[in-house]
């Protein structure tokens, strides 16, 4: 079963149709990249996955559960399976804070114990060693550092579904394909199933199994990663 299943899904802005009839899925240790040219729709699908913004219609299942069905008190402890980070990083970290503090904001969110450990260990598996970089506030980081930390903010909960916005968008060549690299690593050796949203195809197939192409709101190719050849 998919981990991550989106069904028919609608947004609408005000009047206008975002996101027309979207259909995708992602299974644990696939990486699943979403392509697309701007305005093509791809991060209001994160966003509506994420609880940002409410679709009009369909339905995201979460474990076989769907999540627009479900009541809304219920909607945060059946969101608990799914991390969101998002392109910049810089307006993503709260300054105030301290790493330790911002890694483990998820686990005071779901009243989750255990925090000194689990905020370590997501530090080290972005690569950012505790003992270097849990004291830092992010002034004192660089943007791919600020990256990892929002990552590692992500994986503190040891999710199932990781949906990534184009969180390269803001790094320069080399942090970018350490961040590549990074995410598929996760899916690989975690077993994380991973949404990556991007506007660079030739990335994607680098780094995915799977490619879907969004075109004006709707999805106008899907298949592995190989087979997909239509630019967006
Ligand atoms: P992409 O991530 O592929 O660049 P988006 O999902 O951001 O595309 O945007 C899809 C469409 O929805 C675009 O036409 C965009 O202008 C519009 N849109 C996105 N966010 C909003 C918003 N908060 N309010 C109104 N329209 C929006
Ligand atoms: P633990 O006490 O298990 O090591 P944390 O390192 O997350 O867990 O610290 C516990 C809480 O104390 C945090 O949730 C955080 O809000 C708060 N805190 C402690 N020191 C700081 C600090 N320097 N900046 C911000 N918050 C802090």
């Amino acid at each position: 079963m998919r981990v991550l299943e989106v069904q028919g899904l609608h947004v609408r802005y005000g009047k206008r149709a975002a996101v027309h009839d979207v259909s995708l899925g992602v299974a644990r240790g696939e990486l699943l990249s979403l392509v697309g040219g701007s305005g093509a729709g791809k991060s209001t699908i994160a966003h509506a996955v994420a609880g940002l913004v409410a679709p009009s219609g369909g339905a995201i299942l979460v474990n076989g559960v769907d999540l627009l069905a479900a009541p809304r008190r219920a909607q945060r402890a059946l969101r608990l399976p799914l991390q969101l980070i998002l392109q910049d990083p810089y307006s993503s970290l709260p300054n105030h804070l301290r790493v330790r503090s911002i890694v483990a904001e998820p686990l005071l969110v779901h009243r989750l114990g255990d925090r000194a450990r689990r905020v370590a260990a997501a530090l080290d598996a972005v690569g950012l060693p505790p003992r270097e970089f849990a004291e830092r506030y992010p002034h004192q980081l660089s943007g791919g550092q600020r990256q990892r930390v929002a990552l590692a903010r992500a994986l503190v909960t040891d999710p199932a579904v990781l949906i990534a916005d184009e969180p390269t968008a803001m790094l320069d060549a080399t942090l970018r394909a350490g961040m590549t690299d990074l995410l598929k690593r996760l899916a690989d050796e975690r077993g994380l199933a991973v949404l990556h949203i991007t506007h660079d195809l030739a990335m994607a197939r680098r780094i995915s199994d799977r490619i879907a192409v969004m075109h004006r709101g709707a999805i106008v190719e899907q298949g592995p990663a190989h087979q997909v050849l239509i630019a967006p």
